[in-house]
């Protein structure tokens, strides 16, 4: 395949495509932080595919592992049947993340992807409470199936399928109006019979809006968010397909808050080598389903549960846990200089972690520098209804030497569209 094979994708996919629009290139290869397009160029990757490469691509004990597992042929398919890969994925998941932590949760397979995992959530929440309305929150993502995608707060994404908001409530996230505590407005919706708000099944939230513009709810805001709740008896959701993972310097998001979820969701990086999983952790008096009734083909990757396994590895590692915090300390340091360094991108730091951006008041600079940054050898992607952030999610695993390279050219970038 050449590179002007670019057409056969014009010609043959749909439409619907979207990130070969933003990165027009054919990629071959791929390598930690590092990715090769077919003509031998070399992109650094801070995209980590949409924050499922959050240990880089192709990680040597995963890729042993797997390659192992597959060599002494273990069972690849297996629909929801127990099989030793998925055990031992369960006994360490358990050992390394959910003990440590005291957290008590079932563990279910709600099928391959995170809207899977969204859509089982929402699911269990109406069946526990007999409610079958769900509380969200303005610019969150949740998915692209018409559950998640209902309580999608993007209007383009589901204007055209005409998806709308039934027994949905949106309220408003925190900082979507500044100055003003956004949850007195929720409390006061939840109280006042004049609202005409049916008290909600569950309220679904990220803690970090990764899609909807990398927005950051206060831990002040998530702990009240959850004490509302508790007191409404509404199941609080954490949707953390893809603040989860470490993503924001911690295994789970919201473990700096020490608020404890009633149901949470988690893909992207849970199956380690970009392979598919997705798990719905439910507290587990509230595991009242009945055999089969979430069912599915695909819930339950043996591949992908032998990499997830591996991938558990770096939990119990607290040299990368304090390393993946100094790198991102040094990653927000660099952008609060960028911004002040040059102010007509009128830039606004963002972020927790290794999930940050900066979101600029210019309209449409900020694809302006994703798009320049691609020509470099930068991948990046922007987030935000109007695309107003630029968007850096390296992989937790990447070296000072990848950081550094990748942040001097987001500064050539930067510097390249302010000229
Ligand atoms: N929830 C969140 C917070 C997400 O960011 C995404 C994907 N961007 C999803 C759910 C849906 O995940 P998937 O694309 O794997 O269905």
């Amino acid at each position: 395949m050449s590179q002007t094979d670019m057409e056969v994708f014009q010609e043959l996919e749909s439409e619907v495509r979207s990130y070969c629009r933003s990165f027009p290139a054919v990629f071959t290869k791929a390598k930690g932080y590092k990715v090769w397009d077919i003509e031998g160029n070399e992109y650094i990757d801070f995209f980590s595919g949409a924050g499922a490469l959050n240990y880089g691509h192709n990680d040597e004990e995963m890729k042993q592992a797997l390659v192992d597992y597959i060599l002494n042929d273990g069972i690849t398919h297996s629909l929801d049947m127990a099989t030793d890969a998925k055990g031992t994925f369960l006994r360490k998941f358990h050992e390394v993340i959910l003990q440590p932590r005291a957290l008590n949760y079932k563990v279910m397979f709600p099928g391959p992807t995170g809207t899977n995992t969204v859509e089982s959530a929402l699911k269990l929440a109406r069946k526990v409470t007999g409610r079958t309305d769900i509380m969200s929150f303005t610019n969150g993502f949740h998915g692209m199936t018409i559950g998640s995608l209902s309580v999608t707060g993007n209007l383009a994404k589901r204007k055209g399928a005409g998806i709308p908001l039934t027994n949905v409530v949106t309220m408003p996230y925190d900082d979507y109006v500044s100055e003003v505590d956004t949850l007195d407005y929720v409390e006061r919706f939840l109280c006042d019979r004049g609202s005409g708000m049916e008290l909600p099944a569950a309220a679904i939230v990220e803690t970090v809006q990764g899609e909807g513009g990398i927005n950051v709810a206060r831990t002040e805001w998530l702990q009240r968010l959850a004490s509302i709740c508790k007191e409404h008896e509404i199941l609080l959701i954490i949707d953390d397909v893809q603040a989860g993972v470490g993503r924001t310097g911690t295994f789970f998001s919201f473990e700096e808050a020490k608020i404890v979820p009633d149901i949470v969701c988690l893909s992207k990086s849970i199956g380690g080598y970009g392979l598919p999983l997705a798990l719905t952790l439910i507290r587990p008096d509230l595991d009242v389903w009945s055999p089969g009734e979430h069912n599915g083909t695909f819930r339950g990757n043996n591949h992908a549960f032998v990499t997830a396994t591996a991938a558990l590895t770096y939990w119990e590692n607290e040299e990368f846990m304090s390393t993946v915090k100094e790198k991102a300390t040094h990653i927000e340091n660099f952008l609060k200089k960028l911004v002040v360094h040059y102010p007509t991108i009128e830039g606004e730091v963002r972020g927790r972690g290794f999930m940050v951006g900066i979101r600029s008041n210019v309209a449409g600079l900020s694809s302006r520098v994703a798009a320049a940054a691609f020509k470099r050898g930068l991948i990046m992607e922007t987030s935000g209804a109007e695309d107003e952030v630029f968007k850096l999610f390296p992989p937790l695993t990447i070296d000072e030497e990848g950081l550094e390279k990748g942040l001097a050219l987001l500064e050539e970038s930067v510097q390249e569209v302010t000229k």
